[in-house]
């Protein structure tokens, strides 16, 4: 990659630069001098970078700052569990040439860099980010993935990612688009960054331009975790995108302390669907080295799932989803609210009642029983609350 084409960080904030280690931090009074010692390890694993705008978002004095605990280094990191994985959803399974992950028929990925602007403690790609990891792609790297992508007509979508798609200059980011959109099968390019946040000012009009180039459907999913990484500066960003025309999807990862109650998720969504970003994604945190600590059960997910259905508005509820350990794709987990019980389905409310739904199009006429025989449409509420 020339030099030229890539820029990690704001050059500076308010006199303010990426902090990039240990000291940084501990000069930033974001880790006590006497924890230095013990996040040595880490540190010298995973890569550490938080940008100003980041910095400006954490309260030093707060211990569990929810921000502070997405970028901060923790010494829990050196707790790996057996199942964790450095390649945890199996990207290199599924990759037939270098920079493309091609798991389901319709679409690839397309990762042109392994660096980011922050670098996120619970990432799934913790052991491929960072500097001195895997490489950016080189142009002839870049021209036998899209070599690939022509010689595959099943592919719709190519989907940019990393690393950081968006650290990369709007003259290189146009010249993939371009490239991209002048392959008549793909009909979409989405960009997932999390950029919009953690350095706003990097959106600029000619960032917007670049990822139009081509004149193909273009989408950027956004990345975010905390209501409070939503400032006035991100959502400017996020409508720079929107105004020009550009759909915005939201990306999360469910954390511990991070957004683990319906109130800071449901903040959450509703900062989106506020930004014109649709909620898309909430994901079960990956088996990532070092996460444990960060991850919560899919029970507590799921609950946090029905907690926000009938709370907040159908623009506000994501798909809750896993992706199975090894490549085997994302699945929704969200709770269940159908079950087949004497014929006839069982739904349960969001407010944990359950009702009777028999439809003779579904069940066989003797099937239904024959309480439910006056329900109009079938429908009939039991009002039975939910057994222990
Ligand atoms: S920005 Fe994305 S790719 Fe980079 S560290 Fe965070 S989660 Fe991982």
């Amino acid at each position: 990659m020339r030099r030229s084409t890539l820029r990690t960080t704001p050059a500076s904030r308010n006199g303010r630069r990426t902090l990039r280690s240990l000291a940084d931090l501990a000069q930033a009074g974001l880790v006590p001098p006497g924890r230095l010692a013990a996040l040595e390890r880490v540190a010298a694993e995973y890569a550490v970078a938080i940008t100003p705008a980041v910095a400006e978002l954490i309260d030093p004095a707060d211990p569990a700052d929810p921000i502070a605990r997405q970028f901060v280094p923790a010494a829990a990191e050196g707790d790996v569990r057996p199942r964790e994985s450095a390649d945890p959803i199996g990207d290199d399974a599924h990759s037939p040439v270098e920079g493309i992950v091609h798991r389901y028929p319709d679409r690839v990925l397309l990762k042109l860099v392994h660096v980011c602007a922050v670098y996120c403690r619970f990432c799934f790609r913790r052991a491929m980010v960072g500097p001195g990891k895997r490489r950016a792609l080189p142009p002839a790297a870049m021209a036998a993935a899209l070599d690939y992508i022509r010689a595959h007509p099943e592919i719709w979508e190519v989907i940019l990612t990393g690393g950081d798609p968006l650290v990369l200059s709007p003259r290189r980011l146009r010249e993939v688009v371009r490239g991209l959109a002048a392959v008549d099968h793909v009909k979409v390019i989405r960009t997932h960054t999390r950029i919009p946040v953690v350095d706003p000012a990097r959106i600029t009009a000619e960032m917007v331009r670049a990822l139009k180039a081509g004149g193909k459907a273009s989408y950027v999913v956004l990345h975010a975790n905390h209501p409070r990484e939503l400032t006035a500066e991100a959502r400017a960003a996020c409508a720079r995108f929107v105004d020009a025309g550009i759909p915005m999807l939201s990306q999360s990862v469910l954390l511990r302390g991070v957004n683990d109650d319906a109130e800071t998720l449901g903040a959450l969504m509703r900062a989106f669907v506020e930004c014109r970003i649709k909620p898309y994604y909430l994901h079960h945190g990956d088996l990532a080295p070092g996460t444990a600590h960060l991850r919560t059960t899919i029970a507590e997910g799921q609950e946090l799932m029905r907690r926000l259905r009938g709370r907040y508005s159908g623009l506000c509820q994501p798909s809750y989803v896993l992706d199975i350990p090894g490549g085997y794709g994302k699945v929704p987990i969200g709770p269940g609210y159908l079950a087949e019980r004497a014929g006839c389905y069982e739904i349960t409310d969001h407010c944990g009642l359950r009702h009777a739904y028999c439809d003779e199009v579904a069940f066989a006429p003797a099937a239904p029983p024959a309480e439910t025989s006056n329900d109009i449409k079938g429908l009939r509420s039991s009002g039975e609350r939910p057994g222990p």
